[in-house]
């Protein structure tokens, strides 16, 4: 049994590059596994930007993004033995995956050889758009939906189910912890989680930034140090450091240099994308067995324990909360790196 399709109100951009405005979409029908999400928060992430406005190829249009979404339970599918009317809830980057492949298998869905089914911008099952966060209501699966432990507000824990995790995921793989010294590049939306996260998993904890521009703030959000790359004595001082660096840029690394931190036997992690390809000499890696590695978001349930880990430890993002009618406006704010440190749309204004 189901209720109808509905139309919902969204920001969408219309075409590529054109601002978002206000509109409707269709929703699917509350199916057998199905929540009905009544969306109170959505984060603006950079890649929502991206994909707006094209920026990774082919995009569909008209596209409602938002893949940090948090809300409460409005409906259930008679299925739905995880949730309740009631629950808080979030939905992150991917709404669906294959479900059989040994990367769904191990939890790895965001891996997943079919490929994930994203939260936006996406084909669904029956190939209809999938439409994000940007929104009063969203359907999803009960298997992809994640609980919203008690003890974060809301509003602070939608950009969680993106930049969160996408923190969270290379921190706990790469053993990020007490001993360990842990430096994260760039402190935007991204990186101020980072450096929430690794702080809280008991690393010592340096921020590489171009400038000092924001060191006070990183010393707050559980910095140790603070560093700025736009000097070249960094490179020199930190020489050999770090069991793990962390990249959140987006705009392309000098790779060599920021290998040159890495200790013997660690690694440099890229979770930003920059467009273009970059260039490396393998003498980087081959001289102290080093591992130049990427990672992207996280799988369902470990999403889940990093939310829970983040109630635990009383960690949210920072964040500005706008109203639907900023969207356009907070895009070129996230562009210029005018925000501390990520915006969320108060969905009542969608
Ligand atoms: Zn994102
Ligand atoms: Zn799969």
């Amino acid at each position: 049994m189901t209720t109808n399709v509905s139309t919902v109100p969204a920001y969408a951009a219309p075409a590529a590059n054109a601002p978002l405005e206000r509109t409707t979409v269709p929703r699917r029908p509350v199916g057998e596994h199905d929540v009905l999400i009544d969306i109170k928060y959505a984060g603006i992430c950079h890649s929502d930007i991206h994909q707006a406005r094209d920026g990774w190829g082919e995009g569909i249009f008209p596209m409602v993004p938002g893949h940090e979404i948090a809300g409460i339970v409005a409906e259930v599918g008679p299925g739905v033995t995880r949730f309740q009317v009631g629950d808080r809830v979030g939905v992150g980057c991917f709404v669906d995956s294959c479900r059989e492949c040994e990367y769904c298998a191990q939890g790895l869905e965001q891996y997943c050889t079919r490929g994930m089914t994203g939260t936006y911008n996406a084909l669904d099952e029956n190939g209809e758009p999938t439409y994000g966060g940007y929104s009063s209501h969203i359907v999803v699966d009960e298997n992809y939906t994640l609980r919203i432990p008690e003890g974060i507000d809301l509003d602070e824990a939608a950009p969680l189910l993106c930049a969160g995790i996408t923190l969270y995921s290379p921190l706990a793989h790469w053993g990020a912890g007490p001993g360990k010294k842990v430096a994260i590049v760039g402190l935007g939306g991204l990186g101020h989680m980072g450096v929430k996260i690794a702080h809280a998993m008991g690393a010592e904890v340096t921020v590489l930034s171009q400038s000092l521009k924001k060191q006070e703030d990183g010393l707050k959000l559980g910095a140790d140090h603070y560093y700025a790359t736009s000097d070249p004595a960094t490179f020199t001082e930190l020489a050999g450091t770090f069991d793990l660096v962390v990249s959140t840029v987006s705009a392309p690394l000098d790779f060599n240099a920021y290998l040159g931190l890495v200790r013997t036997g660690g690694a440099l992690v890229n979770v930003g994308a920059p467009e273009e390809p970059v260039s490396l000499s393998l003498f980087s890696l081959i001289g102290g067995r080093k591992t130049l590695a990427g990672s992207m978001i996280g799988g369902i349930a470990e999403t889940q324990e990093m939310l829970d880990f983040c109630a635990a430890h009383g960690l949210g993002a920072e964040i500005e909360v706008i109203r639907g009618e900023q969207i356009n406006e907070a895009y070129e704010r996230v562009l210029a790196s005018d925000v501390r440190y990520r915006f969320v749309i108060d969905a009542s204004t969608i």
